[in-house]
């Protein structure tokens, strides 16, 4: 018998987490279920940081980015003792099944508190759309309109000034905002996880664009792959335009959720109720096609990453 559900949101946070965390409150209230909140992710879980919520609670919270119930790392939650601990917080409280949001490392905590005995059902917030299985993340629609906002205005400056913009950009091993963003704003090179990096090849490809009249150009780069204000600086050197990096950095996290991100929100957190009421647990919720499915959380930390080869066949075809 379900009575009592903890959502906990970790790692880093998204826009459309609030969304999420409103719609498991409402849709478990609606059941009859009662719902706490829990602070500071597994942090606040294993130090009983819990908040009875109400259907009020979660009023006025949809527009906002962000989590209202705050994300933290707690690199000891895989620890055997520390997950015990966790465990028996849930216990002492009456917490019969928990809704944890976040990403991949959040993934794994949950599937060690699956393992652990605990019911648990995993959302995807995270603004990389790095977790297998799922077509999109919560709160990836958001950071790529925030991404386009931003380099289509440095494409108008640099286009002023025969420059290089090259900008970073969020999604450390996966390379999805590079690339949506790249399509989106016309851009002319993109470096990503997926593309590696050939710095010869880059200047190579500039050197060739302005040959052939570019008067600015467009590099998008997934944070990690290479150092941007290194390669600004040689494009100074080496090519006819004034390189310039720009790093977006954490703006990418913020802002009010898009209503994409709103309605897959609302759809994943009321779907993570609906399977905890059916006796399910240990499984992760996903879009695909869109449809809302699930599937086991162990299964989707270890599914290898898909690359997308079908967006950068049309990235290069585009240029
Ligand atoms: P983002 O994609 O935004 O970085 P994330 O969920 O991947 O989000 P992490 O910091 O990797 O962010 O993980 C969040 C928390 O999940 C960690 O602080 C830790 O408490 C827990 N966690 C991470 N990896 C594991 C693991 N292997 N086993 C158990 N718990 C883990």
């Amino acid at each position: 018998m379900l009575r009592k559900i903890g959502v906990l949101t970790s790692g880093g946070d998204s826009p459309g987490m609030n969304a999420a965390i409103r719609a498991v409150t409402r849709t478990a209230i609606s059941n009859g279920i009662e719902v706490v909140g829990i602070r500071d992710g597994y942090k606040g879980l294993i130090e009983g940081s819990f908040i009875p919520f109400e259907k009020r609670s979660v009023s006025e919270i949809m527009s906002r980015g962000g989590t209202i119930l705050g994300s933290a790392r707690l690199p000891e939650f895989k620890e055997e003792a520390v997950v015990n601990k966790a465990v028996d917080k849930l216990k002492e409280n009456g917490i019969d099944a928990l809704v944890v949001i976040g990403g991949d490392g959040t993934y794994r905590g949950a599937d060690s508190l699956t393992k652990h005995g605990v019911n648990c059902i995993a959302l995807p917030g995270t603004i990389d759309n790095d977790i297998q299985g799922t077509d999109y993340t919560i709160g990836f629609d958001t950071a790529l309109n925030t991404i386009v906002d931003c380099v289509d205005k440095l494409k108008d400056t640099s286009s002023s000034h025969h420059r290089c913009s090259v900008v970073e950009v969020m999604g450390n091993r996966c390379g999805d905002l590079a690339i949506y963003s790249g399509i989106s704003c016309g851009a002319e090179i993109l470096i990503t996880p997926e593309t590696g990096y050939d710095e010869e090849a880059v200047l190579e490809k500039l050197k060739y664009l302005e040959n052939q009249g570019k008067n600015h150009a467009i590099v998008i780069v997934s944070e990690k792959v290479c150092d941007v204000n290194d390669l600004a600086s040689k494009v100074s050197k080496v090519t006819g335009f004034a390189g310039r990096a720009t790093i977006l950095g954490h703006i990418q996290r913020g802002g009010s959720p898009t209503p994409n991100d709103r309605v897959l929100a609302s759809r994943m957190g009321c779907k993570a109720v609906d399977l905890l009421i059916q006796g399910i647990g240990g499984q992760c919720v996903a879009i695909r096609n869109n449809e809302i499915i699930s599937m086991s959380i162990e299964e989707c930390v270890n599914m290898s990453r898909k690359s997308k080869k079908e967006f950068y066949r049309l990235f290069d075809k585009l240029v």
